[in-house]
């Protein structure tokens, strides 16, 4: 089916209309209308082929609720009408070892992403949700809580999984101090997650006008982290700190506030790397590591714990044409907290 779409044609080309074709459903498919997509910055990292591994035209987007139009002949968990969501997976091989303990986004075998991805299908590259509908294995496609906003939920399929999972695998809780760096798309889910699963939780940003949303948000503290007096005071005092900072930082300040087998993790990605003082790593014994957005069982728990908290994003509504234009407000910090794209603007 031919289906609108959004897409950039190089990196230094803005994005604009262009036409995919999508398969129609086959037996394990589910066809989503999609009625909103959220605006990640690896969207823009990858638009703009700053992480070197774009192929054009890339279409966008993995922050993606819809309504279920048809669902091929041994789907069992889907009906046409339902909300249904789909991430940032929309594959993997199902039988290596990472898949086979719900981590299919470390498939040995690749896993498949839902933009820029081997598309096994069409033979091409997977197209995502800056689109008009999509077509999803029912093994990739989530079910969305009927008592959470369509629009402030689609961020929770990157954004908050994104947060959630190493929030979860590091213990993040009653008793533990957690630092989140900064308050983007990410970051301000990271600030929600850690305290409702009872974290001391302190926010460092870089933007003294969102002390204030910091707050709001559940941080019981914020730390502007450009002032070195008030970084300095908190040496030594945390036991995980997140890092969601999508550009060049010191991420030796934050090494510095870790405990002993404290620990930071890297989510956000910045294309260049980052130096690491190693000192700051051997005394006391501190620990550096990364995560990967989620699994898809774990992005179920994630969807369904926000549907029992209530827990959605704080997003301002776009129109698809308002996508470059987001993507520089993006680059300024000025967005509260994440893009999500009305897909209405690009079907009417
Ligand atoms: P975003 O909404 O643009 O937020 C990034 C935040 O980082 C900004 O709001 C800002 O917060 C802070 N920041 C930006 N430039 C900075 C600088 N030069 N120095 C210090 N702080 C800076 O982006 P996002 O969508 O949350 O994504 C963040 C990063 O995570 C991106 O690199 C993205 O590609 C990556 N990502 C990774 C995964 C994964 O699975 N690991 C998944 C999704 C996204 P303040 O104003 O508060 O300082
Ligand atoms: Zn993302
Ligand atoms: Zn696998």
């Amino acid at each position: 089916m031919l289906t609108k779409a959004f897409a950039a044609q190089s990196a230094t080309t803005p994005l604009g209309p262009f036409a995919i074709e999508r398969r129609a459903p086959l037996a394990k498919d589910v066809e989503i209308d999609i009625l909103f997509c959220g605006v990640c910055h690896s969207d823009l990292h990858f638009a703009r082929n700053e992480w070197g591994m774009t192929t054009y035209p890339v279409v966008p987007g993995h922050e993606i609720v819809g309504r279920v139009t048809r669902v091929g002949s041994d789907v069992k968990r889907f009906r046409p009408g339902d909300l249904a969501a789909v991430g940032c997976l929309v594959d993997s091989c199902r039988t290596c070892s990472s898949c086979k303990q719900n981590l299919e986004q470390f498939c040995l075998n690749g896993p498949v992403f839902t933009y820029s991805g081997p598309d096994k299908h069409s033979g091409g590259m997977t197209y995502g949700g800056y689109s008009e509908r999509i077509v999803c294995d029912e093994a990739f496609t989530l079910k969305v809580p009927a008592n959470l906003d369509p629009a402030r939920a689609a961020p929770l399929l990157c954004a908050g999984i994104t947060t959630y999972s190493p929030l979860r695998k590091w213990g993040a809780g009653e008793g533990k101090t957690v630092g989140i760096v900064g308050l983007g798309g990410l970051g301000h889910m990271g600030v929600k997650f850690a305290s409702a699963f009872g974290a001391r939780t302190v926010l460092f940003t870089t933007s003294e006008s969102k002390i204030a949303d910091g707050k709001r948000l559940g941080a019981h503290e914020v730390v502007i982290s450009k002032d070195a007096e008030a970084m300095a005071k908190r040496a030594g005092t945390f036991d995980m700190i997140l890092d969601t900072v999508s550009a060049d930082h010191d991420v030796n300040a934050y090494l510095a506030l870790l405990k002993l087998d404290g620990t930071l993790v890297m989510v956000g990605a910045p294309p260049s790397p980052q130096p690491v003082n190693v000192f700051s790593l051997l005394m006391p014994r501190r620990n550096l590591s990364g995560s990967l957005i989620g699994g898809i069982r774990e992005t179920q728990e994630m969807l369904d714990f926000c549907g029992k908290r209530n827990i959605v994003c704080d997003i301002e509504i776009i129109r698809m044409q308002q996508i470059n234009e987001a993507y520089e407000r993006m680059l300024r910090s000025d967005v509260k907290y994440r893009f999500v794209i009305d897909m209405a603007s690009l079907k009417g």
